[in-house]
């Protein structure tokens, strides 16, 4: 039996999470979830509550905890709030493995935590990775915690890898749509709506990765993902925009041969393989036809055009505290976007003008990374509020 914890059951992430669990356990991998967590969707955290009978739910808002307190739900469980719940679970010893289906900053904490419990992680929070990856790579070495990725780019690589020496790859090949503005031109794209920004080609995504995917910021975060997850240089991890999203990444080893991982474009795929890994549980998730495959392309990532992935590589390069203020100026400028606040081509712009006010810290400790997003994000909503 494996014992699980699902940090963002009611988001995208979390609901395939929950979906793959019902699928190992009709297939003989019995999966127990004993803790749940979500912000303010008390109508679905207490759906799950009644199919899964966790031993604790967390919800982070104050009003939703107390209105969940106020339900008389046929399974009692505990339910705690905010932070200090997920604390307070963290340090339990009746689970191995948390899923951090987490979106943004808020999954930071929770990571650190279940790292210092000793806790599996399977990461779907790769911004966790993005602001504190030198804190969680130095972490995870003194901690019997294993990092396995939810992300379908590094869920592939990881598949990739299995049986191959780390010493003998050459380079990482990271796969991205393109997301719904690949053929625009610069002009066109800084009138688009929040609509066609939310409306992703080939993925079913919460809002803000689905806004990260369209500035191509996504694949940015995935290149400081890649490079902490697996130990890699930046230099040696590529993009290529392959538009169907059947291939999700490739790795090419020093001999020249090159390995891929393919599929269709569904999270639960990547999701049970952290779930399992290293083995493999029957699914009856869709499967590739390859006869209607008509054509697999590959094409480079235009970087005047996609600046917040321009801004990625900058970041890579400057290390230190930047990726702090990249993911902080980008999660507010999102929030304004998402609000018709700020046109769609402002958040690149936002998130340049927060890095070129930021003075470099060397390997900032948990309460600079804390301090410099709040000042990043603060920066930025003062900087749009000038705009208008
Ligand atoms: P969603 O927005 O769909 O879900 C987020 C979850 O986190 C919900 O359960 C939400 O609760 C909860 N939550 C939101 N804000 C807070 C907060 N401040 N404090 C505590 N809980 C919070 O996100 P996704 O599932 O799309 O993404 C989750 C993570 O997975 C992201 O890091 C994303 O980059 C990554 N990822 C997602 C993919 C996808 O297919 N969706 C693919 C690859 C990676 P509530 O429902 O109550 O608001
Ligand atoms: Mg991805």
């Amino acid at each position: 039996m494996k014992n699980i914890a699902v940090l963002g059951s009611t988001g995208s992430i979390g609901r395939n999470t929950l979906e793959v669990v019902r699928n190992l356990n009709r297939n003989g991998f019995p999966v127990s979830v004993k803790y749940i967590s979500a912000n303010s969707n008390v109508e679905l955290l207490s759906q799950q509550i009644e199919e899964f009978k966790p031993k604790a739910a967390v919800i982070f808002n104050e009003a939703s905890f107390i209105e969940l307190k106020s339900r008389s739900l046929n399974h009692k469980c505990e339910i705690l709030c905010g932070q200090a719940g997920i604390n307070e679970i963290a340090s339990r010893d009746d689970f191995e493995l948390v899923v951090n289906a987490l979106v943004g900053f808020s999954g930071l904490i929770p990571t650190i935590e279940a790292i210092k419990h000793g806790k599996d992680i399977a990461l779907a929070n790769k911004e966790s990775l993005v602001v504190a990856g030198e804190l969680i790579y130095s972490m995870l070495r003194e901690s019997k915690s294993h990092l396995l990725p939810i992300d379908s780019e590094h869920s592939a690589i990881l598949q990739c890898l299995q049986g191959e020496p780390i010493a003998e790859v050459s380079r990482l090949i990271l796969t991205a749509s393109g997301g719904p503005f690949r053929e625009l031109s610069k002009e066109e794209m800084s009138s688009v709506t929040v609509a066609q920004a939310l409306k992703h080609p080939n993925w079913v995504m919460g809002n803000k990765i689905t806004i990260d995917s369209a500035t191509l910021m996504n694949k940015g975060f995935e290149i400081i993902e890649a490079k902490w997850l697996f130990n890699i240089e930046a230099d040696s991890i590529d993009v290529l925009i392959h538009p169907q999203s059947i291939i999700h990444s490739m790795v090419e080893f020093s001999d020249g041969s090159v390995k891929a991982q393919l599929g269709v474009p569904d999270m639960k795929v990547p999701i049970q393989y952290a779930l399992t890994y290293p083995g493999r549980v029957k699914s009856d998730f869709p499967r590739i036809d390859f006869k209607q495959l008509k054509n697999l392309t590959f094409d480079e990532p235009d970087l005047e055009k996609f600046e917040c992935l321009k801004l990625a590589y900058d970041v890579i390069k400057s290390g230190g505290s930047y990726p702090i203020v990249l993911n902080g100026a980008n999660e507010a400028a999102i929030d304004l976007f998402l609000k018709e606040k700020i046109r769609f081509t402002d958040i690149p712009a936002l998130i340049k003008s927060a890095m070129d006010k930021h003075e470099n810290h060397v390997s900032p400790s948990l309460e600079n990374i804390v301090s410099i997003d709040s000042w990043s994000r603060k920066f930025v909503y003062d900087s749009a509020a000038e705009l208008v």
